[in-house]
């Protein structure tokens, strides 16, 4: 009896062991992460909400009310931080005229994203990766331009989490470029974000990740009342929107339904995000969005972009497109003081750590090739070395095929790897690692059936 017992003690001893990670944190990555401040979030949510109405469809000449107030508040603290950035950060109000369409705008309007690009410091590394939230907000009628709007939480909270971004990274040298983005029109139909994806098309940005965030500053959910400050989700596609027709085929011959571009960026935000971050579990979500709500991530996700959506975990939809009112005793709109701000700051840290580790890792490796030409119970890899940045060797990722998180990582200084595990049994992707230990977005091999120069 004495013995059995013993035998289960070191089984869960030894499992307990198995499941410790080694946290190596970038020094660098680490002082950006601490400098998320909630006291900051908090006043810039103060400040957003001072404007009354965030309306896209509100007044854009007024000085201290509505959007166009806002929105040029939001470029003046760009425009502070870029002061502070050798002049790599730049900063301006990408506007254009909205017609009526007779759905949610009713009038000619001038609309604008607020921008501020950190260009990288690589002049051969064309790579962007950005990050957004929506500066609009809304009442119960869509089309009110008039009413207090406060959208404190929706979508303040990833306004300014993309300002205190702006504020903690505008020093920091990265090789790629970051485009930290406020933009309009979410409310009237995902109109801001989908100019700017269409713009990335036109001007074939190299964009590699988005991270959308919009609402993800309130830690209680209405009518279940869970209180939760530890978790944030992050949302992404399953199967891709973008040219389905064609991918669907290899997509299902090589079961690979789990592994398109917004579903290894989810994995790597909760990585890396959890790397930095500490008492803030990421929890990834496998679908692009909620029930009955759109978001900025959208526009991207259809034209082919790895883009996800962070959100908090439970939310509180009396707060949400609300008007301002009292019903039966509980107050009901979307105001600052049902916020938590240090969890707006875990959330926003979570940001800094994913867009730093991108911004600074090399650029992805090139023609992964899983060699399936003969039956055998072992796996074979190559690849092209990293166009760009200081390689110091590649992570060879794998993964169980029903487990949802890389497992094992095999480290190689060589561009091709054998490992004594079947490919049938397993999935496996390549990521490029700089000498800081700052990895590439992971890619997942292409099926390389010719003999040569596939
Ligand atoms: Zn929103």
């Amino acid at each position: 009896m004495k013995k059995v017992l013993l035998a289960i003690n070191f089984i869960i001893i030894s499992s307990q062991l198995s499941a410790q990670k080694i946290i190596n944190r970038d020094p660098q990555i680490e002082a950006i992460v601490n400098q998320v401040s909630s006291d900051s979030l908090k006043a810039y949510i103060d400040k957003l909400v001072s404007f009354g109405t965030r309306s896209t469809l509100s007044t854009t000449t007024d000085n201290k009310q509505g959007i166009g107030a806002a929105r040029r508040w939001v470029l003046s603290k760009f425009q502070e931080f870029a002061r502070q950035s050798d002049g790599r950060m730049t900063a301006y109000i990408d506007t254009w005229t909205l017609q009526p369409d007779g759905k949610r705008v009713d009038k000619t309007i001038e609309i604008g994203n607020v921008m501020a690009t950190l260009k990288g410091t690589d002049p051969t590394d064309n790579r962007i990766f950005i990050v957004s939230g929506h500066i609009d907000s809304r009442v119960t009628d869509v089309m009110n331009r008039e009413a207090d709007a406060p959208g404190a939480n929706d979508d303040g909270s990833g306004t300014v989490a993309v300002i205190e971004l702006a504020r903690v990274m505008a020093k920091s040298k990265f090789p790629a470029t970051i485009v930290f983005v406020t933009v309009s029109g979410e409310e009237q139909g995902l109109l801001g974000a989908n100019h700017l994806a269409e713009k990335a098309v036109a001007e074939s940005w190299n964009i590699e990740g988005v991270l959308n965030n919009d609402i993800m500053g309130s830690n209680h959910s209405n009518e279940t009342n869970i209180i939760d400050n530890t978790r944030l989700r992050v949302f992404s596609e399953g199967l891709p929107a973008f040219e389905m027709d064609k991918k669907v085929g290899a997509i299902r011959q090589y079961g690979v339904e789990n592994d398109g571009k917004a579903r290894q960026l989810a994995r790597y935000v909760k990585e890396v995000g959890e790397r930095y971050v500490d008492n803030l579990e990421v929890v990834m979500i496998y679908r692009n969005d909620r029930f009955l709500r759109g978001g900025d991530h959208t526009p991207f996700v259809n034209r082919g972009f790895a883009a996800v959506r962070l959100s908090e975990m439970n939310e509180n939809f009396l707060r949400q497109h609300q008007d301002l009112r009292v019903e039966k005793g509980i107050e009901i709109g979307d105001h600052a003081r049902y916020m938590d701000f240090e969890y707006l700051r875990k959330n926003t840290a979570i940001n800094a750590a994913t867009l730093a580790n991108l911004a600074k890792s090399p650029s992805m490796p090139e023609d992964v090739i899983l060699d399936v030409r003969g039956l055998g119970n072992s796996t074979s890899l190559r690849w092209k070395a990293s166009k760009t940045g200081k390689v110091k060797g590649y992570y060879v990722l794998m993964r169980e095929t029903a487990m949802p998180y890389w497992q094992k990582k095999f480290f190689t200084t060589d561009v091709k790897i054998t490992l004594p595990y079947s490919k049938d049994n397993y999935f496996f992707a390549v990521q490029a690692v700089s000498e800081d230990g700052n990895e590439s977005l992971p890619v997942l091999p292409r099926v390389g059936l010719r003999n040569a120069g596939e």
